[in-house]
């Protein structure tokens, strides 16, 4: 793995201008994350980012929402130099990630998805090693270490191996350690994929009081319900393309809507019934697409499929929320600003 150099300790001077006292308010100025036209294209051709821009504001919240193989980790990749862009520019903090690669690392914390820590070393240890490794002297590291391994919950096991910590002790471990170099971006992909839930919050939790702290925290997730609790502002990405981005409400307004598929006893007329605030498509002849106000009563869409001769012989939901959303976004794609308007008015 790519390492980045070990930075200074004292204050960049490539961050001046910029206020070194970290807000806890989304600032309009410098983004933490600027990300134009990336793409890239693996040496086996796949192309993981077909053209991706985006903003995520210093202060933020921010998750990048997408199925497998969507190219998270491959944006992830980019933003934390593990991984080579094919084309586009990325910058952090106003700074250009190819130009002057160091002094952007320094702004960043990385959280990978795999743990990769030395099971055999104890967390004090882990976390003062790693700010070593950073350049952090090492009567600091001892006192930021003892800070967040308190935060983390993990002071109790500051000298205990790591391998006896439970599954949610090692995770918060690995986020303590990024937060060593005091990161003004943490940056966290999948963080909490294939653990239960129980650990799934706790972890929320001390993500939360790390931004709340003013650190800008961007997360990747395939957990429509993880970007839900946490995040101001989100991305979908689907298929090395974002097909959604805005604050979090915004896209929410949009699940209000519940969506079934009406198997139909033989073939649909060309004239569907029409109802205020619900959408009917045929999928086929024989199926009913259908999404309605969530406080709407079924039997008023029985009744208008009635009137008109058509008969239900059953029906499912549409079952993935996420995929639900997809399809609602790829398909009747929202205006930002008149998404913005909405929520003014
Ligand atoms: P995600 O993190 O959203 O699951 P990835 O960024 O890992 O998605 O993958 C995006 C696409 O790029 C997938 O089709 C994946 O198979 C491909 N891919 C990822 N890493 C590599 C690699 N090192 N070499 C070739 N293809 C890759
Ligand atoms: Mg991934």
């Amino acid at each position: 793995m790519t390492q980045p150099t070990a930075p200074a300790t004292g204050p960049s001077s490539a961050t001046a201008g910029i206020p070194a006292a970290p807000s806890s308010n989304v600032s309009a100025s410098v983004p933490a994350l600027r990300v134009r036209d990336l793409r890239k294209t693996y040496d086996n051709k796949v192309q993981a980012l077909k053209g991706v821009s985006l903003d995520v504001a210093e202060g933020d919240f921010f998750a990048l929402l997408g199925p497998n193989g969507a190219g998270k980790s491959t944006m992830i990749g980019i933003v934390s130099s593990l991984v080579n862009l094919s084309e586009g520019a990325v910058e952090i903090f106003g700074t250009d990630l190819i130009r002057h690669r160091d002094q952007a690392m320094r702004l960043i914390g990385l959280v990978p998805q795999e743990l990769n820590f030395n099971m055999f070393e104890k967390p004090l240890d882990i976390l003062v090693n790693y700010a070593g490794f950073y350049g952090v002297p090492r009567a600091v590291a001892l006192v930021r270490a003892e800070e967040e391994l308190k935060r983390a919950q993990l002071w109790e096991k500051a000298n205990m191996m790591s391998r006896t910590l439970s599954g949610g002790m090692k995770r918060r471990l690995m986020i303590a350690r990024a937060m060593m170099t005091r990161p003004r971006l943490l940056i966290l992909d999948e963080p909490t994929a294939g653990v239960d839930i129980e650990i799934r919050r706790g972890m929320w939790k001390t993500l939360r009081e790390i931004n709340a702290a003013g650190t800008t925290i961007i997360l990747t997730t395939h957990y429509l319900e993880e970007a839900e609790h946490l995040c101001r502002n989100l991305a979908i990405i689907d298929q090395g393309r974002i097909v959604q981005q805005g604050p979090m409400k915004t896209l929410l307004a949009m699940l209000d809507v519940e969506g079934f598929l009406f198997d139909i006893d033989g073939t649909l007329p060309a004239a569907l019934p029409s109802i205020e605030g619900v959408t009917m498509l045929a999928s086929d002849d024989h199926t009913l697409d259908v999404d309605m106000p969530r406080a709407m009563d079924l039997n008023r869409i029985f009744a208008a499929l009635g009137q008109a001769g058509i008969r239900v012989r059953s029906m499912r939901t549409k079952s993935n929320r996420l995929e639900e959303l997809f399809v609602r976004m790829i398909n009747q794609p929202i205006d930002s600003s008149a998404a913005s308007t909405e929520t003014a008015a």
